[in-house]
């Protein structure tokens, strides 16, 4: 069996749960098994799952699941992972599936691999699975031979795909342990697509100069419909909010764009980017390191260029006809 926790926000499904359902859809074919969707919490609409692969859905219909607490998620996955045989626990890279990653491997003496981008294979019995590392300069092959697996799915490296109609939903009749965490208040980024799971991402670094410049940033990713994202000095400097930070200690994110206007390109920021599908930077130093990882570049300096890049946008859009 493979079990993909569908993860939710206000009630509604992130774009990472239909990708990790895809996901696991396609990891049961290659298992000759099937695959089921877990849903905790208020959400609507859990039968949707069914089309991106899901043949049953389990949903625990419990408010005080609403927000995470890795303890009691950790045990209900546990126990109904307990009820199925020898279980693929498929999680998304997100800051959830980060917390349950590790509890659960330990919990169900499950090997895991966090990160991984693209499907697993099965060789002469071994379910093999591959994910980057070393800031993505290097491909690493995991071998996982224990019953229980765990993997978690990075954001936007797996396109969902429609293959089935809706799906019955049941309630798995597992019990709901007691939170031993308060949660007093939830603070959300609104009104933008959350970095790990925006397709279009307009980050900006020191090369700004300060604050008060990025009036600009947020111009050109608000024409594109883009999330704004930051270098760590900038975000240490309280340029910029902490949950703008990509990097090895920031967010790692994989969007279509990402356009990095006066960023250098150290190790330590590519290896949250380095996975975008396409890199443009803007730099007035033309030995700038982030060059060698972009695959367009433009020398010159932010303040003329970024104006521009937005005026052209906006002509573009109007020509197209909004
Ligand atoms: C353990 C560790 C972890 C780290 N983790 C992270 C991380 O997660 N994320 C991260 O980002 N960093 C991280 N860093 C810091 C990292 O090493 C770099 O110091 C940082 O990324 C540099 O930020 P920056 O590119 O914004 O600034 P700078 O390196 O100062 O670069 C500014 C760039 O702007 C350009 N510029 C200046 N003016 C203009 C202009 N007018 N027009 C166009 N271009 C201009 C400059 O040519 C330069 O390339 C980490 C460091 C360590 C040691």
């Amino acid at each position: 069996m493979v079990l993909v926790l569908a993860e939710t926000t206000k009630g509604k499904f992130k774009k990472a749960a239909f990708e990790a359902v895809s996901y696991g859809y396609q990891t049961a074919q290659l298992l000759g098994t099937e695959c089921a969707a877990l849903v905790l919490g208020t959400a609507s609409g859990a039968e949707e799952l069914g089309k991106y692969g899901a043949a049953k859905v389990y949903h625990v219909q419990d408010a005080s699941l609403d927000n995470l607490d890795s303890q009691v998620y950790t045990a209900i996955i546990s126990e109904l992972v307990g009820k199925l045989e020898g279980t693929v626990v498929i999680l998304s890279h997100s800051s959830t599936g980060k917390s349950l990653l590790g509890r659960l491997a330990v919990r169900l003496n499950a090997g895991s691999v966090a990160g991984v981008n693209s499907l697993p294979s099965v060789e002469a019995g071994v379910f093999k699975v591959r994910k980057p590392v070393f800031s993505g300069k290097a491909i690493s092959e995991f071998e996982l031979r224990s019953p229980n697996k765990v993997l978690s799915l990075m954001g936007n490296s797996y396109q969902p795909k429609i293959v089935g109609a809706p799906a019955t939903v049941e309630n798995p009749n597992v019990s709901v342990p007691a939170r031993r965490i308060k949660v007093k208040e939830v603070k959300r980024v609104e009104g933008i697509t959350p970095l790990p799971e925006a397709e279009l991402v307009v980050s900006a670094g020191r090369g700004m100069k300060g604050p008060e410049n990025w009036g600009i940033v947020e111009e050109l990713a608000q024409v594109m419909g883009a999330t704004t994202a930051c270098s760590r000095p900038v975000a240490d400097a309280d340029w910029r909010p902490h949950h703008e930070h990509v990097g090895q200690t920031g967010i790692a994110i994989r969007p279509n764009l990402y356009i990095a206007i006066g960023i250098s390109g150290a190790i330590q920021h590519l290896a949250g980017v380095n996975n975008s599908k396409t890199i443009v930077v803007i730099n007035k130093d033309p030995e700038a390191p982030f060059f060698k990882a972009a695959d367009y570049g433009v020398v010159g300096d932010l303040f003329e260029v970024v104006p521009k890049l937005t005026a052209a946008y906006k002509k573009f859009k109007a020509e197209q006809g909004g």
